[in-house]
C-alpha cells in the first residue's frame, strides 16, 4: 500500500535502523496515504535524540533541534526526522515550550492532537496504531487522542486545527470534539495570532470551508478571532458563499473582506491577523477593484495588470454568485489589445517630459505622465514619441 514517495524514503529508516534506533513514518503523510491524497512531504520519527541523527546522516540541517527536528539530505531529497517526544507539562494553554525526548513511540503517538494524526507506519508498511486512527479515517471523523476536553486545554490551538482538518479533508467532528468546542473556545485567546492565522488560512484553502465555516459559528470559536467577535451576522451572510470556489488566499481573504468590513478598515483587521504587509497590499487592492467592479476601463487595466484585475474579477462576480468565466475572457481581450502593458513602455519618459516642458520635478510629472498614459491606453493617443510631445505641447502642463 506504500507509494513511490515513502518507498524512496525506506532506506532513510533502514539508515537509522542500521544504527540501532527505530524510525517509522508518522502524522499527516500516513493519513493521507490511508485517504489516498496527495502527500507533500513524508515525516519521519525516531527513538533517536537529534545529535544521534545528526551523526547518523552525513548532511543534515537544524530546523527545529529543540523540538527534536532535523532535515536529512538525501541525493535530491530532504526528510524531517522528529525525535519521539512527549510533551507533558503544559502551561497556560499553550505548547510547553520544552519538550522532552523519549524512545518510546507508543508515548510519542500519545501526544499528537487526533488519532487519524497518529499512526505510524514501519518501513514494511505495517501500520502501529493503537488509538484506531484508520478506523476513524474510514468513518471520516475528528477524534481527539485521549479526552477532548483534556487535549484542548493543553493546547487550545487543537481546536481550529480541528475545524482546519475538516476543511480540507471534508471530515466532520466527534461530538465530543463538538461540545468540547463549545465548551473550551474561550481558551483560543492564549493562542498567539500567527498560530491561529496559520490554520486560518489552511481553513479558508479547503475543500470543506463552507461547513467548516458554519462550525466556526456555531461552536462560538469565530468569537476568540481577530475582529471577529462583533460581526456574527457578517460571518454568517460570508457563509452563504463557497470560497472553495474562488482561486487563491488573495482572492479568498479579499472576498472575505468586502463581505465583513468597510474598505477603510481592511489595513487594521488583517494587521490583527499578522499578515504580511505585502500579502494585506494585495488583499487591499483586489478588495476595493472587486468593490468598484469597474472592468472594461483600459487604464485601470494598465495601472493594476492583468493578474491583480483577474483576482478582482473573480472576486466581484463570487459576490454576486455569477460565473466570472466571459467577464475573464473580456478582460483578457482588452489586455491583448492594450498597446501598452505598463507605464514604462510609454514611448516617452519623465526626463523627456521636463526638457520639452522645461520645468521643474514636481507632482504634475506623475499627473500627467498618467494622463498619457491614459490616452496610449484607451487607443486616444499614439504610443510614439513624436506624437506625444505633439501631445505635451498641446496641455502644455503647468
Ligand atoms: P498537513 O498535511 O497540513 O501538514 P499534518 O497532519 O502533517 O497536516 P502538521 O501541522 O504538519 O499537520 O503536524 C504534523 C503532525 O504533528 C500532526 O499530524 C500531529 O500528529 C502532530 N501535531 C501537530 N500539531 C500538534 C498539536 N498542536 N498538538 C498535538 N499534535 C500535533
Ligand atoms: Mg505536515
Amino acid at each position: 500500500m506504500m507509494n513511490e514517495q515513502f518507498k524512496k524514503a525506506v532506506p532513510v529508516l533502514e539508515t537509522i535502523e542500521k544504527h540501532g534506533f527505530e524510525a517509522v513514518f508518522v502524522g499527516g503523510s500516513v493519513r493521507d496515504l490511508i485517504l489516498g491524497r496527495d502527500i507533500h512531504d513524508v515525516d519521519i520519527a525516531t527513538s533517536a535524540v537529534p545529535e544521534e541523527v545528526k551523526r547518523i546522516f552525513p548532511a543534515t540541517v537544524d530546523v527545529g533541534i529543540e523540538h527534536g527536528t532535523v532535515i536529512a539530505l538525501m541525493g535530491e531529497d530532504a526528510y524531517e526526522i522528529t525525535t519521539y517526544r512527549a510533551e507533558s507539562e503544559y502551561k497556560d494553554f499553550r505548547k510547553p515550550n520544552e519538550v522532552t525526548f523519549i524512545r518510546s513511540l507508543k508515548e510519542d503517538l500519545q501526544r499528537r492532537d487526533f488519532t487519524m494524526n497518529s499512526i505510524a507506519m514501519t518501513k514494511e508498511g505495517t501500520l502501529i496504531d493503537p488509538f484506531h486512527g484508520k478506523e476513524a479515517i474510514q468513518a471520516r471523523v475528528i477524534d481527539t487522542v485521549g479526552k477532548a476536553d483534556d487535549r484542548f486545554s493543553e493546547d487550545a490551538l487543537r481546536m481550529m486545527r480541528a475545524l482546519r482538518f475538516m476543511s480540507q479533508l471534508s471530515f466532520s467532528c466527534s461530538q465530543e470534539v463538538l461540545s468540547s468546542l463549545e465548551k473550551q473556545h474561550h481558551l483560543l485567546r492564549h493562542i498567539s495570532t500567527e498560530r491561529i492565522t496559520a490554520e486560518f488560512e489552511k481553513l479558508l484553502e479547503g475543500e470543506n470551508v463552507k461547513q467548516a465555516f458554519s462550525l466556526l459559528l456555531d461552536t462560538g470559536l469565530y468569537l476568540e478571532l481577530p475582529r471577529f467577535s462583533d460581526r456574527g451576522d457578517q460571518l454568517r451572510a460570508a457563509g452563504g458563499y463557497d470560497f472553495r470556489h474562488l482561486p487563491g488566499s488573495i482572492e479568498k481573504w479579499a472576498a472575505l473582506m468586502v463581505l465583513l468590513t468597510v474598505p477603510e478598515e481592511i489595513d487594521p483587521f488583517l494587521r490583527e491577523w499578522k499578515l504580511p504587509v505585502k500579502k494585506i497590499r494585495q488583499i487591499k487592492t483586489v478588495a476595493s477593484l472587486a468593490k468598484e467592479a469597474v472592468f472594461d476601463d483600459p487604464y485601470l487595466l494598465v495601472t493594476h495588470g492583468l493578474e491583480t484585475m483577474r483576482s478582482a474579477v473573480a472576486v466581484a462576480y463570487f459576490l454576486k454568485h455569477a460565473s466570472w468565466e466571459e467577464p475573464l475572457l473580456r478582460l483578457e481581450d482588452m489586455w491583448n489589445r492594450l498597446p501598452v502593458k505598463h507605464s514604462s513602455e510609454l514611448a516617452a519618459n519623465g526626463n523627456d517630459l521636463i526638457r520639452w516642458s522645461g520645468r521643474k520635478q514636481g507632482p504634475w510629472l506623475r499627473d500627467h505622465l498618467q494622463h498619457l498614459l491614459r490616452l496610449v491606453a484607451e487607443g486616444k493617443l499614439a504610443n510614439d514619441k513624436e506624437e506625444i510631445y505633439k501631445e505635451v505641447q498641446r496641455c502644455n502642463p503647468k
